[in-house]
């Protein structure tokens, strides 16, 4: 009986509503625990493993020496080399494909390669509308490798 009549009370003055407001009221007031994404960004970890580059030394010549060796490691086989000798007798690769569906973001790659020519990034902003997108072949890596250059240098 007193249940019944304690429910209708709260029932006749709202007040579980009330107290929803005031609650609601209250958090106006302290602390925005959200970010206004893509405005703002939360800081990213050094150790963030993001989208795949091939760098460049600063000449302009390709890092990559194609010896395979991050294909090897490659633990989802998400990347597919093909390599040849050029006249000057230095070895290059004349494909690099990763498909970034297959990765699995482990970092093998970076930390096989002698010459630090593939890396993970920091960009995480690379979602597309189709498979075909994410399939990136040499150019696109190198091109990816420029732009993280460029942003080095401004920030230097
Ligand atoms: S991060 Fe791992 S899974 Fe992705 S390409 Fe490199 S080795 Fe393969
Ligand atoms: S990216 Fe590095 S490990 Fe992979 S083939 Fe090129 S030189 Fe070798």
């Amino acid at each position: 009986m007193i249940n019944a009549i304690t429910c209708f009370i709260k029932r006749l003055f709202m007040i579980d509503i009330i107290k929803g407001y005031a609650r609601t009221f209250s958090y106006m007031f302290r602390r925005k625990v959200t970010l206004d994404y893509p405005k703002q960004k939360g800081p990213t970890s050094p150790l963030f493993r993001g989208e795949h580059a091939l760098l460049r030394y600063s000449n302009g010549e390709e890092r990559c020496i194609a010896c395979k060796l991050c294909e090897a490691v490659c633990p989802a086989r998400a990347i597919t080399i093909e390599a040849e000798m050029r006249e000057d007798g230095s070895r290059r690769a004349t494909r690099y494909d990763i498909d970034m569906t297959k990765c699995i973001f482990c970092g093998l790659c970076q930390e096989a390669c002698p010459v630090e020519a593939i890396i993970e990034g920091p960009n995480a902003e690379y979602a597309t509308e189709t498979h075909e997108e994410l399939l990136y072949d040499k150019k696109k890596l190198l091109a990816n490798g420029d732009i993280m250059a460029e942003v080095k240098h401004d920030r230097d």
